[in-house]
């Protein structure tokens, strides 16, 4: 308590260094991890990095998106780029970055590594699936270090490539690869910064704090869930998610049965099979690593993987879920603006929609997290409010600039062939 106490004053980055020192350590001293976390948040457009906006009495608004690709990811992939940046120059040899993106972590990823020596960035998206800004903020970057793939196949499929990209000994012994999905642990902890900042803010010490998170692959959630185990008084973490429900039902009832992911407004959590879950399953399942393996292949079927009941009331004992489907999104995004004045985009509406709805029963505070910059998704915010989200500087004249991206088959040798190429 007293810890959490003395975390409460500091400002974003003193806090950073504080929740993430131990986790770094021995390979990043106190002294480089002030100096990488000062760096990574210097360019944000609010001095807070992640300001707390209060709606109502007890509801309310963290808002993440203040980083140079306005979505929540750059918080920790500013930091991520620049950890890479350390340790390439500390060992004397490049690194090869691969990751998947369903549309906002491949910018973020570009963004954090584009202008870092001893990078290669390599980013599969799903051919046309992220909006045509998304995509420009990806194909538009000008860096020699930076190449885009568009797959033929879905996210889950880009992800699927990613893995068993990592698996592959060629490609190991070649490059040395590292990832840039939620599954990078480092990732994680930077993401638990926010919620130590806004739950503390939120009054954390005096009631346990709910965080109400727009969720896809389960990553930003899971970083709830850290934060909670690290010691952060957090009643519960609701999952809220678009019709693409398999994580929202998971929740809910155990079962875990993965449909085919169907395009919604909020394309970034467009995704049936969310990497991070197995994670937080290989935990609740004892750290049963054939337990795990066996539920996933189960999970992957059409009959689907049921969760014993006891695993499923702790799951629920920390967990709660929602979904919204295009339509209540739209609807969410409309009263938010009539009622309360606030533009939200369409990620982050699938959440108020959740926040709104179970605030008044759930005790404590509750947060929910603004997880994109409305100016992202300026047709449905249009649509849904008539209004326009001014347009900040870094997406001026996108629209103008030649885009840079190959086209891929949903194949592990073309991808293999792609690295090796530009390695
Ligand atoms: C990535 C993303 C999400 C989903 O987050 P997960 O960590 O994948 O659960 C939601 N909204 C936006 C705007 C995103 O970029």
């Amino acid at each position: 308590m007293d810890e959490l106490r003395a975390m409460q004053t500091l400002s974003y980055s003193e806090l950073a260094v504080r929740v993430m020192k131990d986790f770094v350590a021995p390979d990043l001293s106190p002294g480089e991890l002030a100096a990488l976390v000062q760096e990574s948040y210097a360019g944000f457009s609010s001095p807070e990095v992640t300001p707390l906006r209060k709606l109502d009495e007890g509801l309310f608004l963290l808002e993440l998106f203040h980083g140079p690709t306005l979505a929540f990811k750059d918080i920790a992939l500013q930091f991520l780029g620049r950890v890479f940046g350390h340790f390439a120059h500390k060992r004397g040899s490049a690194l090869t970055v691969l990751g998947a993106t369903s549309g906002d972590t491949g910018s973020a990823a570009i963004a954090g590594c584009r202008r870092v020596k001893g990078i290669r960035v390599f980013i599969l998206y799903p051919h046309k699936r992220p909006s045509e800004l998304q995509r420009r903020q990806m194909t538009c970057i000008d860096a020699p270090n930076v190449h885009v793939l568009a797959v033929q196949g879905t996210f889950d499929d880009c992800q699927a490539l990613v893995k068993r990209a990592f698996q592959d000994p060629e490609l190991k012994k070649k490059c040395e690869l590292t990832a840039v999905n939620s599954i990078n642990w480092a990732r994680i902890i930077a993401q638990s910064v926010y919620y130590f900042y806004a739950g503390l803010r939120a009054g954390a010490l005096e009631k346990p704090v709910n965080f109400v998170v727009p969720s896809g692959n389960f990553g930003n959630i899971y970083a709830g869930y850290v934060a909670k185990r690290l010691g952060l008084p957090v009643n519960k973490l609701v999952a809220a998610t678009n019709r693409n429900d398999s994580l929202a039902k998971f929740i809910q009832t155990g079962l875990l049965q993965p449909g085919p992911v169907v395009p919604s407004l909020s394309p970034s959590m467009d995704i049936q099979i969310a990497s991070n879950l197995e994670r937080y399953l290989f935990e609740l399942l004892g750290h049963d690593g054939e337990a795990l393996k066996a539920a996933l292949q189960e999970g992957s079927k059409v009959k689907g993987y049921k969760l014993p009941a006891e695993a499923l009331q702790k799951m629920q004992g920390d967990f709660l879920a929602e979904r919204a489907d295009d339509r209540t999104t739209k609807d969410t995004m409309r009263d938010m603006w009539t009622i309360l004045n606030v533009l939200a985009d369409p990620h982050t509406a699938v959440g108020l929609y959740a926040a709104t709805k179970l605030y008044g029963s759930l005790p404590g505070s509750v947060i929910s997290l603004a997880c994109a910059d409305p100016a992202k998704f300026p047709d449905t915010v249009k649509a849904a409010t008539r209004q326009t989200s001014p347009v900040p500087p870094s997406l001026v004249n996108l629209e103008k600039k030649r885009e840079r991206f190959t086209i891929l088959p949903n194949s592990d040798q073309a991808l293999r062939g792609f690295i090796l190429n530009h390695t």
